[in-house]
């Protein structure tokens, strides 16, 4: 009877470690997502399957920091080529607007299938951002143009419209 108590056990544990699916996710980062997602859910993006495609969101002290050459977030894939990972550089961290910059480029990578949209301008999607508190003080624009310039956004326009075409 222990025994097969024991078995349950271990079966229960197993099965529920199996089904968790969690995606790791930094508590410092944790409400800059959750505010990220807000947005998906005013401009109707789903975000959940692309959520746990994912093993984690962490701020690392492994990307470069160097005067010439700076990561500060970057995207990770797996052998097939998906994104699996986000990582944000811990310098991040020294100002919540830098990291909210920051942390919104990277999601829009994965979230919203962003390449980049410029090399080196004013916005949250650049390659090379000159000033992140000029795009925090434009912040609701900023944001506003990220979602609706996205490639997940324009697909759902382009076959809404399709849809509508063809009935
Ligand atoms: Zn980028």
């Amino acid at each position: 009877m222990k025994k097969s108590i024991l078995l349950l056990t271990f079966l229960l544990t197993s099965i529920l470690t199996f089904s968790q699916d969690e995606v790791q996710i930094d508590g410092r980062i944790q409400p800059i997502l959750n505010d990220f997602f807000e947005y998906c859910k005013k401009y109707d993006i789903d975000y959940n399957e692309k959520l746990f495609q994912l093993e984690s969101i962490q701020i690392v002290d492994t990307l470069p920091l160097d005067k010439y050459n700076t990561v500060l977030g970057k995207v990770l894939r797996d052998k097939n080529g998906n994104i699996n990972k986000i990582v944000i550089n811990w310098a991040t961290l020294f100002d919540k607007e830098i990291l909210r910059v920051v942390a919104f480029h990277e999601f829009a990578h994965h979230f919203l299938d962003y390449k980049h949209t410029c090399h080196d301008c004013n916005e949250i999607m650049a390659e090379v951002n000159t000033s992140y508190f000029d795009i925090a003080r434009d912040w609701d624009n900023q944001v506003e143009h990220m979602f609706t310039t996205s490639p997940v956004y324009l697909n759902k326009q382009h076959e809404a419209n399709t849809s509508l075409a063809s009935n």
